[in-house]
């Protein structure tokens, strides 16, 4: 059975992550709960393959178990919560954590997984954006704190690569929902639908023609486990994501449609600076490497989703 350590273990994607994992890995889960919830990975405790470590990621973090394989998802990945006061600690987390990450794969000789993004490509001039774009990224921005942190992260990585041989693999998420969303955790998604289920107004930023690339949560693991477990020449980056592209109008206008009993009204805010226009990933690559395309639709991902939600805030249906 492989050992593999899970950064962001109580986050959004790293909960799911060890649910995917947990029967056939033994799971050293790290977190900090600075944006990942006890409440998430409380139902591991106990579990035979599962051990957790409190710690913070930008200090080095020494392991004696053997481990295989390294999951590097921690970082607070939603832009209320990533800039402002966390966002000296953002940069941090993704540059002192990437380098820590990657001096431990090296020591165990494991392969360190990147949970890249698609805020590399900043406002993206490229549309649909493939790996090979540079991206158009405001330096010293509000966003810059996570964009740049992790482009640096993906520099490390190939830094590392070419002077010690560290096995790397980066995967840049696109937007990316489901079940473990923290209820504040500011992202569009749980947003709205935390907002329509507590008949609060659904806070639309800008005019709401903004687009993004919405994949549900299962199709994600699917892909960063294959892309973890592929050949060792098979670094990344690769685009993960699904390619089905919405206005956020339309997706305030479908979760508000999907829950009529609601009394929610949309209202407009500003539009927060330097918030990309456009996002839609082309994942020609995944498909020619891992075979791998997204076929849950938006409208099905919600719809589980909000069957999440309203347990979490314990909807009672009429
Ligand atoms: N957004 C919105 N209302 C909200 C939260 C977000 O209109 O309550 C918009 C946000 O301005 C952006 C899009 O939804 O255009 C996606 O935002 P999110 O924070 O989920 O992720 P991003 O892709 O910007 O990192």
């Amino acid at each position: 059975m492989k050992t593999v350590l899970i950064t962001g273990g109580a986050g959004f994607i790293g909960t799911n992550l060890i649910h995917y994992l947990i029967d056939t890995h033994k799971i050293i889960c790290v977190d900090n709960f600075i944006s990942g919830s006890e409440e998430n990975i409380q139902c591991f405790y106990g579990h035979q393959n599962f051990t957790f470590i409190k710690h913070n990621i930008i200090e080095p973090l020494e392991i004696e178990t053997k481990i295989d394989q390294i999951y590097n998802l921690a970082c607070p990945a939603s832009p209320p919560f990533y800039q402002g006061k966390n966002a000296l600690f953002t940069t941090k987390t993704c540059i002192l954590g990437m380098i820590n990450m990657l001096e431990l794969a090296n020591k165990h000789n494991a392969t360190v997984l990147q949970a890249s993004t698609s805020e590399v490509y900043g406002d993206p001039l490229e549309h649909p954006q493939k790996e090979t774009y540079f991206g158009n990224v405001n330096p010293n921005g509000i966003r810059s704190c996570y964009d740049e942190g992790k482009r640096a992260a993906e520099s490390l990585c190939f830094t590392y690569k070419s002077i010690f041989n560290t096995k790397i693999k980066i995967v840049r998420i696109f937007n990316t929902y489901g079940e473990y969303m923290d209820i504040d955790d500011g992202r569009v998604i749980s947003n709205f639908i935390c907002q329509t289920l507590q008949n609060k107004d659904v806070t639309l930023y800008g005019d709401g023609s903004q687009t993004r690339s919405f994949c549900y949560i299962q199709e994600l693991l699917d892909i960063l486990v294959k892309v973890m477990n592929s050949e060792e020449e098979i670094t990344g980056p690769i685009n993960i994501g699904n390619p089905s592209e919405f206005s956020i109008k339309e997706l305030a206008e479908t979760i508000l449609a999907k829950l009529p009993q609601s009394s929610s009204k949309i209202i407009y805010k500003p539009l927060p600076k330097d918030d990309p226009t456009q996002r839609q990933p082309d994942i020609s690559l995944a498909k020619k490497l891992f075979h791998w395309e997204p076929h849950i639709t938006l409208s099905e991902g919600l719809d589980k989703t909000i069957a999440y939600f309203e347990k979490k805030l314990n909807v009672i249906k009429v």
